[in-house]
């Protein structure tokens, strides 16, 4: 099937933890741009699962901000706060199988289990202590099991952009949490839920979630859910170096120039300069420039 015939859904799934920014725009941006390059579905996901980290009004100040930039969702947006009960549901799944358990550990627990550099991105990686059974102690988080026996758990797939990777989630990941133990759902189960509910076939979002793409493949299959294609888009650096975020002051996009702040976005996407007065006619040129030099791109990742 070429993909212009694919049933494409698309979404940009901002978490309201405050407005958006530049580097926030360019994945908004990009996914809005492939969807209308495929004659697509936009949609929007409000990530509001981390309550304690969500500002309020932010959700409602991004979506103003889209709207300036002239990106307008095709249906209202899906709140991850109003859907606890298809979380429990999926996690009660992956329970019935044998693939999630609960964990009593906490995190000096995990801490005090560590073998010495078994840690990646400031977390350490959880040994698997109560995949047996609690031994006693009251149930924490949720976790889902990563292989069995200390088998691999290989997950291979394609990236649109960066092409092929690899992980191996019981060695390089660990058994990751689904369930907090403040009863807070994680992002990666979240997000795999709410991606089939919404039905999207291309996530394109900041090359920095690329690293939770296999745990997300990995929850699908295990859910019998279908899998999306992938695109992370190039970041947005800060003077430090860093890509932008709220945690490192990113400032608040001004959308009251949407064209400079939208020219800014493609030229981080590599986008050709466009010349246009209007952001509609901004839109339009820069969806064909877009779809010039990604609608060729095969799933596995080279460029037809
Ligand atoms: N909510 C995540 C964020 O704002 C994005 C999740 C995703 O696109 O999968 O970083």
């Amino acid at each position: 099937m070429t993909l212009a015939a694919r049933h494409y859904v698309g979404r940009f799934a901002p978490s309201p933890t405050g407005p958006l920014h530049a580097g926030s725009l360019v994945a908004a941006l990009a996914s809005w741009l492939d969807a209308r390059a495929h004659a697509g579905r936009w949609l929007v996901r409000i990530e509001d699962v981390d309550r304690p980290r969500c500002i309020p009004g932010a959700a409602e100040q991004i979506l103003r901000q889209l709207a300036d930039c002239g990106l307008q969702p095709d249906a209202p947006p899906l709140w991850q706060s109003g859907r606890d009960g298809a979380y429990a549901e999926a996690l009660a799944q992956l329970r019935l199988a044998g693939w999630a358990y609960p964990c009593g550990c906490s995190r000096r627990d995990v801490a005090l289990l560590q073998t010495s550099t078994r840690q990646r991105f400031g977390e350490l990686i959880y040994p698997g202590t109560c995949r047996d059974g609690l031994d006693g102690k009251s149930p924490r988080a949720m976790r889902l099991r990563t292989g069995h026996d200390g088998a691999a758990a290989i997950v291979d797939w394609c990236d649109r952009r960066l092409g092929p990777q690899q992980q191996n989630l019981a060695t390089e990941v660990g058994d990751f949490v689904l369930q907090r133990a403040d009863k807070l759902w994680a992002y990666q189960l979240a997000v795999v839920v709410d991606d089939a509910e919404q039905e999207i076939s291309d996530v394109v979002r900041g090359e920095d979630l690329t690293d939770n793409t296999a745990r997300q493949i990995h929850l699908q299959r295990l859910l019998g859910l279908p899998q999306p294609r992938y695109l992370h888009t190039p970041l947005v650096l800060g003077a430090d170096g860093h890509k932008l975020s709220k945690q490192n002051q990113a400032e608040t996009l001004d959308t009251q120039h949407p064209l400079a702040a939208l020219t800014a976005a493609a030229r981080t996407l590599g986008l050709p300069a466009i010349e246009a007065t209007t952001t509609p006619d901004w839109l339009a040129a820069a969806t064909r420039a877009w779809a010039d030099r990604w609608l060729g791109t095969c799933p596995s990742g080279a460029v037809a």
